[in-house]
């Protein structure tokens, strides 16, 4: 008998990133890391696609009328502006729609090789009714409640490993069984009022690779085998590193993609697919961003390889 080969799958990530997203000079927000990413997978030989639109009826399920109708009509009040972080345009709605297609494309992608990616998402911060902290979308609750709706998996678990914590996606998810949210962050960093995750995991400041690891590696096992996922979103927030301007945590970039395999290979072993999105990172050097987010990709296609084998 003659087995057939697997499929010749090139690696392959979406990205938002081909659409402007348009900020004062001087912004905060490091917007350019986004290009960066994309363009530095394609050089490591990356298929790198333009994320697709996400559906209105996929952001309909997780946002409330009101919300949805005010940013398309760029009526959000100043002050729903000023806790947004972002000046709203119809490039940004159009931009963040985008983004989180790409991760409603990157589920489909981890169904049939194990792992997909969007370069961007992991915008925790976006509640039903507002957008806070740079996020507009809940990328993260609308893929999850896609997959459960489209039958694509029963029960999702959000690892969500951003220096800060995932407070709208749990409050979003927070009664409902089919989805599990963990986070590990900041106990002292934003948001000041924390909501409760499944699983939290609160650090102290300036905390450094090897208790970070350890506290993932005594939490995180322990929820996977009580879930029992049938798939993973991962936030692999680059805002752990030492040097990131709004993190308060000191991971070196060998112990963030440290953190990375530990949660793939966990996965990995679980038969359990996992969708890449980013989160945050605000290094004073863009570049370390940008590598940390490489690494945890590569890592990534790496500890997936062969799969479903
Ligand atoms: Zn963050």
């Amino acid at each position: 008998m003659q087995l057939t080969p697997p499929p010749p799958y090139a690696p392959r990530a979406f990205s938002s990133a081909h659409l402007p997203l348009p900020l004062p000079p001087g912004h905060r927000f490091p917007a350019q890391k986004y290009a960066q990413l994309a363009a530095r997978l394609r050089e490591l030989g990356w298929q790198v696609d333009e994320a697709p639109a996400a559906p209105r009826e996929d952001l309909a399920r997780v946002h409330t009328a009101a919300y949805l109708a005010a940013l398309e009509a760029l009526a959000l009040p100043p002050k729903a502006e000023r806790r947004l972080g972002l000046p709203q345009s119809r490039a940004l709605l159009t931009r963040e729609r985008h983004t989180v297609g790409g991760t409603l494309a990157a589920l489909y992608d981890a169904r049939t090789r194990g792992y997909g990616v969007n370069l961007g998402g992991g915008t925790h911060h976006a509640f039903a009714d507002r957008g806070e902290g740079f996020c507009v979308f809940n990328d993260l609750a609308v893929a999850a409640y896609h997959a459960l709706e489209r039958g694509l998996a029963a029960r999702v678990m959000i690892i969500d490993l951003d220096v800060h914590q995932g407070d709208d996606t749990a409050h979003l998810c927070a009664f409902d069984p089919h989805v599990f949210t963990y986070s590990v962050h900041g106990a002292h960093n934003y948001p000041f009022h924390k909501e409760r995750s499944a699983c939290d995991v609160p650090l102290e400041d300036g905390v450094t690779d090897a208790a970070y690891l350890a506290r993932l590696e005594a939490t995180l096992p322990d929820a996977v085998a009580r879930f029992r996922p049938e798939l993973a979103l991962y936030v692999g927030g680059a805002d752990v590193l030492a040097g990131d301007r709004f993190g308060r945590a000191a991971l070196s970039l060998a112990g963030a993609e440290a953190r990375d395999r530990f949660v793939y290979g966990l996965l990995r072993a679980a038969g359990v697919p996992v969708v890449y999105t980013m989160g945050g990172g605000y290094h004073r050097d863009i570049e370390v961003t940008v590598e940390a987010h490489a690494r945890g990709v590569e890592a990534l296609r790496e500890v997936f390889a062969g799969y479903p084998t």
